[in-house]
C-alpha cells in the first residue's frame, strides 16, 4: 500500500538548532499512529510543518505520493482535508452542542463560520450521527461552555469530522483529562480511524497503550524507534532517552 502521507528527509533549524533532522515517515490511510517522544523531540514541529504553519529548510512532505504540502499554506493544506486538533479545546462556549457542530458542518475546511442557517434534514442526521459518535448525545442543548473538559475536546474533535477530513492530527488530547475520560478518547480515536488516517502526539503512556496501534518515537528530530509500544518500549535506546541514562 503507498502511503497517505510520507515526510521524505524533512530538515527544519530554529537558530541554527535542529528541530527537524532528516525525518522521514510513513502512514498509509485509515492508519491510527501515535508519536512519542521526550519534550524538544521535535513532535509539535513536525505537526507544524505537516499542516503548512512551518515550512522545512528541506525534504518534502507528500500526499498521496503526489502533492508537497510544504508547497502550501494552511488553509491550501486544510482544503485538502487534513485537520488539526491543537491541545487546547476550542469550542463556541456560549452556543449549545448540538449548535457546535451545526457550526462546523456549514464552515470551509479549516475555518468555523459564525453564522447560522435554517438546518435540513440530511445536515440533522448527520449532526446526530456525529452527537453520537462523540458520545455527547444526552448533552446536544447544553451550552459548550458547561461541558467538562474532557466533553469539550470531543466536540471539537466531532466538528472537525464535520469537516469530513481524509487526516486528523490531535496534539496531547488526553491532556487534562480523567483517566475515565482518557479511556473514553481513545475509544473515539479508534471509531474514526479506518475510515479516516488519525495521528496523535501524546505523552500519556496509559493513553497509547489503550489506542493499541503503531507508536513512532521521535528524538532530536527524527525516528529513533517505530512498532507496537511494547517492542518501543522495551529498546534500551528508547528507554534511555525516556529516563536520560
Ligand atoms: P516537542 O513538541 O516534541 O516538545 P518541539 O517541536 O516543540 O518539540 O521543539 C523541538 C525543538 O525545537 C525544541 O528544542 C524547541 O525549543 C525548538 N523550537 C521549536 N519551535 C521553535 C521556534 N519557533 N523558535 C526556536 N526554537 C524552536
Amino acid at each position: 500500500m503507498s502511503a497517505q502521507l510520507f515526510l521524505d528527509g524533512v530538515h527544519r533549524s530554529f537558530d541554527g538548532f535542529k528541530a527537524i533532522n532528516n525525518l522521514t515517515l510513513s502512514v498509509d490511510k485509515g492508519d491510527l499512529r501515535a508519536v512519542i517522544g521526550p519534550n524538544g523531540a521535535g513532535k509539535t514541529t513536525m505537526m507544524d510543518i505537516i499542516t503548512g504553519k512551518t515550512r522545512p529548510d528541506g525534504g518534502e512532505v507528500l500526499w498521496n505520493m503526489s502533492t508537497d504540502l510544504t508547497r502550501l499554506d494552511e488553509a491550501a493544506v486544510a482544503n485538502l482535508g487534513i485537520g488539526r486538533k491543537f491541545q487546547k479545546p476550542t469550542v463556541f462556549e456560549t452556543h449549545s452542542v448540538e449548535d457546535n457542530i451545526r457550526l462546523a458542518l456549514k464552515a470551509p475546511r479549516g475555518v468555523f463560520a459564525t453564522l447560522f442557517h435554517r438546518s435540513d434534514k440530511a445536515e440533522e442526521a448527520r449532526v446526530t450521527a456525529l452527537l453520537d459518535q462523540i458520545r455527547l448525545t444526552h448533552l446536544r442543548t447544553e451550552d459548550a461552555a458547561n461541558l467538562s473538559h474532557g466533553q469539550k475536546q470531543w466536540l471539537e474533535i466531532g466538528m472537525l469530522l464535520a469537516q469530513e477530513p481524509d487526516l486528523l492530527l490531535v496534539d496531547e488530547p488526553a491532556a487534562g483529562m480523567t483517566d475515565a475520560e482518557t479511556m473514553e478518547t481513545a475509544e473515539l480515536l479508534k471509531s474514526i480511524a479506518g475510515q479516516r488516517t488519525v495521528i496523535v502526539v501524546e505523552h500519556d503512556m496509559d493513553f497509547v497503550r489503550a489506542l493499541d496501534c503503531r507508536v513512532t518515537v521521535l528524538h532530536q528530530g527524527s525516528v529513533l524507534a517505530e512498532g507496537s509500544l511494547d517492542h518501543v518500549s522495551a529498546r534500551d535506546d528508547v528507554i534511555e532517552v525516556y529516563l536520560g541514562r
